[in-house]
């Protein structure tokens, strides 16, 4: 009869490895990949600098249901995620907006992992096909080889950068044991435009600061116009939230027309954005660039477009450009103590498959490391696993 694996992990991404990580028993782990290497989002994530977690995060910046978020990442919270990272040599440097990045490269969390998971048994290149229950144990099944365990960690992520190993093999496991699944979409990605909004493509490349309004949500940032369509920081965060629709573009933040209604200058030097974007937008307000002053009281008014640019998106960049999925594996069938089905006894979900997904700043590795510092204390053999009913 083949081994019985105490723990199965799949997928060695964020969660994944640090679960691999924390694990006592790691003798007695397999950690099954897809991928030729581990923690491939991990290595070129944050721009190859890896944005780890955040200064001041807060559970409103999720998108999730806040207890169930609340109750995970206070048991790691980035204070205890740092020292752990520190404690491992790793030197980072705090960015605006709270974000806190490696000092050097991305690839030294990748390497810290490697190092933390000896013992554990890896298996790369190994697809997980599917999972399940055979009377007392799990069962993985790869194209060619199966393997059996006593607990089962679904770390698998979701269906962004499919380069990169994204895919939807957690959801179809999460299904074939009925948990239910909140729809997913693409998420802190790009808007691509409607014919009437074609013109963004003439700005490719320019960066203007913007505050962007979705439904009752403001963010304010960077926006990029790309070849197809608008990105950056600020839209990226936008798109966690956006639900067909439309959005609203402030071009002049805390800018104000008054101070230069009687200016001699014209009206594109004036405006503090980059000079093709203000000729753009002056044109999109049907107003002829001329000096300040000469500008009618309407021409005035028409402007004040530029701080309420409403459009709705055609869509997103889809997956293959989207930093992660939104949606996944509902948390209600999911207990926040232990990161254990309320479905099936030993079966365990953390990172990205949830459904929890956090806005841009190093939101999403707090929740991949979080949630696994979470079934790692439980797999330990912590009291904080419910008794079997
Ligand atoms: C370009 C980019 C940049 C990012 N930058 C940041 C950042 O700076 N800060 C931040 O907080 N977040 C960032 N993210 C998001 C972050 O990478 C994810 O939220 C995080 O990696 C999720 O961790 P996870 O373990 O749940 O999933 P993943 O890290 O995606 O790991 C899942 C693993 O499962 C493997 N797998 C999938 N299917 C199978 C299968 N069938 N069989 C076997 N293995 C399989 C995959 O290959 C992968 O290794 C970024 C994402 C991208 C795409």
């Amino acid at each position: 009869m083949s081994r019985i694996w105490e723990n199965i992990v799949l997928g060695a991404g964020a969660s994944g490895l640090m679960l691999c990580s924390l694990l006592k028993n790691r003798r007695d782990t397999l950690l099954l990949e897809k991928g030729r290497e581990i923690g491939a989002k991990i290595a070129i994530s944050g721009g190859g600098q890896c944005n780890l977690c955040n200064m001041n995060p807060k559970i409103s910046d999720y998108r999730g249901e806040p207890q169930f978020i609340e109750a995970v990442i206070k048991r790691f919270d980035r204070r205890e995620l740092l020292k752990w990272f520190e404690n491992r040599a790793l030197k980072t440097t705090l960015r605006e907006g709270g974000k806190i990045f490696c000092s050097g490269s991305a690839r030294d969390v990748v390497d810290i992992f490697a190092r933390e998971i000896e013992g554990v048994t890896l298996k790369k290149s190994f697809e997980v096909k599917r999972a399940y229950r055979e009377g007392r144990h799990f069962v993985v099944e790869g194209e060619k080889e199966s393997f059996r365990s006593k607990n089962l960690i679904v770390a698998l992520g979701g269906r962004s950068y499919p380069k990169l190993g994204g895919g939807d093999t957690g959801l179809q496991i999460a299904e074939s044991f009925s948990h239910s699944i909140v729809s997913t979409a693409p998420a802190l990605t790009g808007f691509t435009p409607q014919k009437e909004q074609f013109f963004f493509r003439e700005l490719s490349g320019i960066s203007t600061y913007v505050t962007l309004k979705v439904g009752e949500r403001v963010f304010a940032g960077d926006l990029l116009f790309a070849h197809r369509g608008i990105s950056g920081p600020v839209v990226l965060d936008a798109s966690l939230w956006w639900e067909r629709g439309e959005i609203e573009i402030d071009f002049l933040p805390s800018f104000s027309f008054d101070r230069v209604r009687s200016s001699k200058k014209l009206l594109s030097t004036v405006l503090p954005l980059p000079k093709r974007l203000s000729k753009v937008l002056i044109e999109l307000a049907g107003v002829e660039d001329r000096n300040c002053y000469r500008l009618t009281r309407g021409e005035w008014k028409r402007l004040e477009v530029l701080g309420s640019y409403r459009f709705a998106p055609a869509g997103t960049f889809g997956y293959a450009r989207a930093e992660v999925m939104r949606g996944g594996v509902d948390c209600a069938e999911i207990d926040p103590r232990t990161m254990m089905s309320r479905l099936e006894e030993g079966l365990f979900f953390i990172g990205e498959v949830l459904d929890v997904t956090g806005r841009v700043g190093g939101y999403n590795f707090q929740w991949a490391f979080s949630s696994a510092k979470v079934c790692a204390d439980t797999l330990n053999g912590g009291d904080n696993r419910p008794t079997p009913t």
